[in-house]
């Protein structure tokens, strides 16, 4: 059945691929992340039989429990909002943290990717639907922040995380889409570095609008788990 639903949601994806108006920057290829938040750690397991790799959590506690009792393997991504008090643990459990959205949270990164010993990659989370309520950089603050990215030499930056709105007219999510777009390829323009690679933007109920404004990876929970069950405690 997972296997169904990620053939469903390659369609999709291909669907939307062909459908571009204009050819991307960012390619032709998108990485679907599996989101397994609120899921059991054995839906991980499943999920890398079932031949994706990218496991995206949105606690660096709940990812910590499940890789306590999982083999290692697969590449883990936060997307969630990352508190500095948890900076470190971030920093040793996830390959990729897609939920940067502040310089304060990129110098206590930085402190503990050189305690490690790691080169750390990292999205920036820009708020281009501009809600209150979200996290992200506002995206004039993202263009401020690109000259200070250079002070963190453990920090490798990657792309930029979008999230669209909440919304019942899927339709407006587009031009919140074309806006991360249009900031990811300033983005690697100003850093004119091939590691600038990752658009990630859309999710189950939008994933299509953003793959055709430019995605390249996508993070779809519901469309492949079903329903999260948030009696689950970790
Ligand atoms: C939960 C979550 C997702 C996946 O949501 P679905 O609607 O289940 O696909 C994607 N991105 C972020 C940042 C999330 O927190």
């Amino acid at each position: 059945m997972l296997q169904d639903n990620i053939a469903t949601v390659q369609a999709r994806i291909n669907e939307a691929l062909a459908r571009r108006t204009e050819p991307k920057i960012t390619g032709n290829t998108v990485t679907i992340l599996a989101v397994t938040k609120n899921h059991p750690a054995s839906v991980i397991t499943d999920t890398l039989a079932c031949g994706l790799t990218e496991i995206g959590e949105n606690r660096v506690q709940e990812a910590m429990h499940k890789q306590a009792v999982l083999p290692a393997g697969g590449h883990w991504h936060l997307i969630g909002h990352l508190q500095t008090n948890k900076a470190k643990h971030a920093v040793e459990h996830f390959d990729m943290i897609e939920s940067v959205d502040s310089l304060k949270i990129l110098d206590h990164l930085e402190k503990a990717a050189v305690e490690l010993g790691k080169m750390q990659d990292v999205l920036l989370q820009i708020n281009e639907a501009g809600e209150e309520q979200k996290s992200g950089f506002a995206p004039e603050d993202f263009r401020a922040a690109i000259p200070e990215l250079k002070n963190y030499p453990h920090i490798r930056v990657r792309g930029v995380m979008v999230i669209a709105q909440a919304t019942d007219h899927v339709e407006e999510t587009r031009p919140v889409f074309a806006a991360g777009y249009k900031d990811f390829v300033y983005l690697k323009e100003a850093l004119k570095s091939d590691a600038v690679d990752t658009l990630s933007m859309g999710m189950t109920h939008d994933y299509w609008i953003a793959v055709e404004e430019g995605a390249n990876e996508v993070r779809v929970g519901s469309a492949l788990f079903g329903a999260r069950d948030y009696s689950l405690k970790f």
